[in-house]
């Protein structure tokens, strides 16, 4: 069996688009994922204009627009009394960076990227369990559960908030928020659904606790996500985030959010942990990609998104420097414009957290800030939904915070759920 030219741990959203995106430069990559098959789980996520703009590199926008929806606004509103906040035209967004603002189901979005996969030719193989990266005099190598070593000449390891490899590079662990996500898919000919706006993105956002609505696949389903601070997490109780919590934590919003509670999942929910962002992602032939470098809690709603992004670096370094410096120069390239975008998502995703979960004053400070913000005003957002930087002097600068005194914010939108 030849060894390829790139292994990529991990078959999610990132490992998948990174494969996409070397493989269609003419490289030989192999995909392995520990699950049993290719999939996602979860319902939907959203997809702004700095990653509808791969896609559409990619060949891939008409589909991942054919499968989603392109709603008209995002909207915050308060979840206590449920007026609204601020809002982004996504119309008139859409204009100014080019490229559309869509949401898109999970698992369309995972199952698109495994047929683009499909026809570069990559080498997607499950059941595959990596245990181990290592470099080699030439490569780096890969050691699996059954005892297999296999090689290439670069491993990308995207192997999620638990990488194997990231212990190569910084010995630390997940931070948990102490927060919680619940999710839920509604037909909309149905019930609730069928008197929501399915044209609009909208989030709730409450003391410690918030709520995301938006429409999935073309309009026939209403995704619904409600997140909240777990009592039981602050309390140090290991069985935290319980549905037992959920109804409580939602107990002093609005009528339309307490609507929406019955709608979630009951049987599964996502605790949320990102970790402290790091500088280096490269350890000699073995680079982090996606949340094996970079997890963020999703309130701006970039995770996927930097996944995207990160493997589309990586292929357009690779066309650049493959020929000249080889994998050293490529690896370097894309370790000189990453790492410092995404340590801003990242934290700017905690100081938004906190932004949308104030209670009291703040809170109505907050309320009173946001109403002043002009719906075109998109200083808050250039530096996310601007083209992907391939160099750091490409990088656009970031806002100057909103002057609120008791929580620090660097991004005015994003409905991350
Ligand atoms: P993962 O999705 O974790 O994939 C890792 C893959 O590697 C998995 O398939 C796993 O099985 C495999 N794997 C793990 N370990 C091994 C191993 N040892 N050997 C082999 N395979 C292995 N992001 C957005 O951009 N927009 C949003 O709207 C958005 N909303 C979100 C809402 C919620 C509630 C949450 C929790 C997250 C949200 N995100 C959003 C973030 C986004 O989901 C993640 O950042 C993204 O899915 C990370 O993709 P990944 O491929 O890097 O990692």
């Amino acid at each position: 069996m030849t060894d390829p030219d790139v292994i990529v741990v991990g078959g999610g959203i990132g490992g998948l688009s990174a494969a996409y995106a070397l493989a269609r430069r003419g490289l030989a990559v192999r995909v392995l994922e520990r699950a049993a098959a290719f999939g996602e789980v979860g319902a939907g996520i959203q997809l702004a204009p700095n990653c509808t703009r791969i896609l559409d590199d990619y060949g891939l926008l008409d589909e991942a627009k054919a499968l989603g929806v392109l709603p008209d606004a995002m909207i915050m509103r308060d979840a206590v009394d449920g007026t609204e906040l601020t809002r982004l035209d996504l119309r008139d967004l859409e204009r100014r960076y080019g490229f559309p603002y869509l949401v898109i189901h999970r698992s369309d979005l995972h199952a698109m990227l495994l047929r683009a996969c499909e026809r570069v030719g990559v080498d997607l193989r499950t059941s595959q369990h990596v245990t181990a990266c290592a470099n080699t005099a030439d490569g780096a190598s890969v050691t699996l559960a059954d005892g297999r070593v296999e090689e290439a000449r670069v491993v990308i390891a995207a192997d999620g908030l638990h990488s194997v490899a990231r212990k190569l590079i910084v010995d630390d662990e997940p931070v948990s928020s102490a927060y919680v996500a619940y999710r839920g898919t509604t037909p909309t000919a149905s019930g609730r659904a069928a008197d929501v706006d399915l044209s609009e993105v909208v989030v709730y956002v409450g003391p410690r606790c918030h709520f995301v609505h938006y429409g999935l696949r073309g309009g026939e389903l209403l995704n619904q996500v409600a997140v909240f601070e777990s009592p039981k997490a602050r309390a140090g109780e290991e069985d935290w985030g319980t549905p037992d919590e959920l109804d409580a934590a939602f107990a002093a919003t609005c009528d339309f959010v307490r609507g929406g509670l019955p709608d979630m999942w009951r049987d599964r929910w996502w605790r949320m942990y990102d970790r402290d962002p790091i500088m280096t992602w490269v350890d000699g032939n073995i680079a982090l990609l996606g949340d094996a470098a970079h997890p963020p809690l999703q309130y701006i709603a970039q995770g996927a998104i930097m996944a995207i992004e990160d493997g589309w670096v990586l292929g357009e370094q690779a066309a650049r420097h493959l020929d000249g410096g080889g994998w050293p120069a490529v690896l370097a390239a894309y370790q000189a414009v990453r790492p410092e975008h995404c340590r801003r998502v990242v934290t700017t995703s905690r100081a938004w957290g906190e932004l949308w979960h104030l209670d009291g004053l703040a809170r109505r400070q907050r309320n009173v800030l946001l109403r002043e913000r002009d719906t075109y005003d998109y200083a808050f957002v250039d530096w996310l939904y601007g083209p992907t930087a391939l160099d750091p002097s490409d990088e656009p600068p970031m806002f100057t915070p909103i002057p609120l005194s008791s929580a620090p914010a660097d991004a005015l939108t994003g409905a991350g759920g």
